[in-house]
């Protein structure tokens, strides 16, 4: 029967991206007032937003009743949806994935890693607000490494 089909469970639905139907990451509405585009803010509702991490889907932030924010209604690029540079990986220093690289290359190591790391430790980053997914760069930071075969 439809009703006890699991996959139409509310908690499911709740989570799920609007569009390409992956489960999003949670974010507070916080970080959506300061990353959203100012005519679009004033739709920011008092609920739960949510993130939805997939590369090729064009939703950015998502609640359970169909609010839905696209690449569009934010003042800044999502790394994570983007193939062309600029491609924004640290917001709070402006690290992109080419700047990232580059500094691997002529380093044999990277130093932008090590630094973000140390101003995280000082309290001096805001990814909170800055960043898209409401969370610190490092991790991804890692993943653009791993992607041009560095073991993190
Ligand atoms: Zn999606």
């Amino acid at each position: 029967m439809e009703c006890c089909n699991s996959k139409n469970s509310h908690k499911d639905f709740a989570t799920q991206c609007n569009a390409c139907g992956k489960i999003g990451k949670p974010v507070k509405k916080k970080t959506l007032e300061h990353l959203l585009k100012e005519d679009r803010v004033s739709l920011v509702r008092d609920t739960q937003y949510y993130f939805c991490q997939t590369p090729y889907c064009d939703v950015v932030y998502f609640s359970r009743n169909s609010d839905t924010f696209y690449k569009a209604d934010l003042k800044v690029r999502v790394g994570l949806k983007e193939t062309e540079e600029p491609i924004p990986v640290c917001y709070c220093f402006g690290y992109t994935r080419k700047i990232i690289v580059e500094d691997f290359f002529k380093n044999g190591r990277s130093t932008i890693q090590g630094e973000i790391t140390k101003k995280v430790k000082q309290g001096i980053c805001r990814c909170e607000v800055t960043n898209p997914q409401g969370t610190c760069c490092l991790g991804d930071i890692a993943q653009v490494l791993k992607m041009i075969g560095i073991p993190s």
